[in-house]
């Protein structure tokens, strides 16, 4: 088993160098596929030995062989990042479908998040197929089924429309986007009713100690709104690897 996961955490790898280019393309409306990575400033087409994942980051230092430019530390970061939870799941789930299932939502929770860092904005289009994904893929899916992937998903996005409506109506503001109920739709799809409440609660929570973080340290600007879409994806991934045994542990604690 353990060649098996550090050969999904070299695949995976791989696979965040591709997600990078999803960041940084679907916003823009550009093809994925076409044309193949360039830099960003001097437009000199990446050499395949120079976009060897981290370590060609960390033999260039960070900066691009033909201009000099600074290249992101998010590249590097996705990348491991991708490869990491790609590990994890093959590790959990073996070499399954649900593997594969799960590391679909995975691969849409990174991207997602990164573009919602960058921009503000969640990618409809990107959202809609993961959705779809979710619905279709749960039949071939131990222990999920249709019927729980489209409950899951009706109830991801209307719990959060019912979040932004009770806010608006009684602040005049909006406080969560639109976005956020794309992502909880495609959650709830692929995690079911159960997790989508559990993955509101961990997101609440991390990005409330995140807030606290900020105010601390003192760097919380005020005027700037923060993304909600990575507490989101944090809360999911944490509800898809512990949900089982936190639900467990929380209705035993009621004695249900
Ligand atoms: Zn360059």
């Amino acid at each position: 088993m353990g060649i098996i996961c550090l050969g999904a955490f070299i695949l995976g790898l791989f696979i965040g160098s591709f997600l990078n280019v999803c960041i940084y393309r679907i916003p823009k409306g550009e093809s994925v596929v076409w044309p193949p990575s360039h830099c960003p400033k001097c437009g000199e087409k990446i050499k395949p030995y120079d976009n060897i994942p981290v370590i060609s980051y960390l033999l260039l230092r960070g900066r691009c062989r033909s201009c000099g430019e600074r290249i992101s530390y998010q590249y590097p970061a996705v990348e491991l990042l991708t490869g990491l939870l790609t590990a994890a799941a093959v590790c959990r789930f073996g070499l399954t479908f649900s593997a594969l299932y799960y590391l679909i939502l995975t691969y849409y929770l990174i991207v997602v998040s990164f573009i919602d860092l960058k921009t503000m904005e969640v990618p409809v289009r990107l959202s809609y197929g993961a959705l779809l994904s979710g619905l279709f893929l749960s039949f071939f899916v131990p222990n999920h089924s249709f019927k729980e992937a489209v409950f899951g998903a009706s109830f991801g996005a209307g719990i959060i429309l019912f979040i932004i409506e009770t806010y608006y109506v009684f602040t005049g503001k909006e406080g969560m986007g639109y976005g956020d109920a794309n992502i909880m739709a495609v959650v709830g799809a692929f995690l079911g009713w159960k997790k989508v409440l559990l993955t509101l609660f961990l997101a609440s929570f991390v990005g409330a100690l995140f807030g606290i973080s900020l105010i601390l340290i003192n760097k919380e600007k005020r005027e700037k709104a923060i993304p909600f879409g990575p507490f989101l994806s944090i809360g999911a991934l944490l509800s898809l690897y512990f949900g089982d045994a936190l639900i467990k542990w929380y209705l035993g604690g009621l004695g249900i």
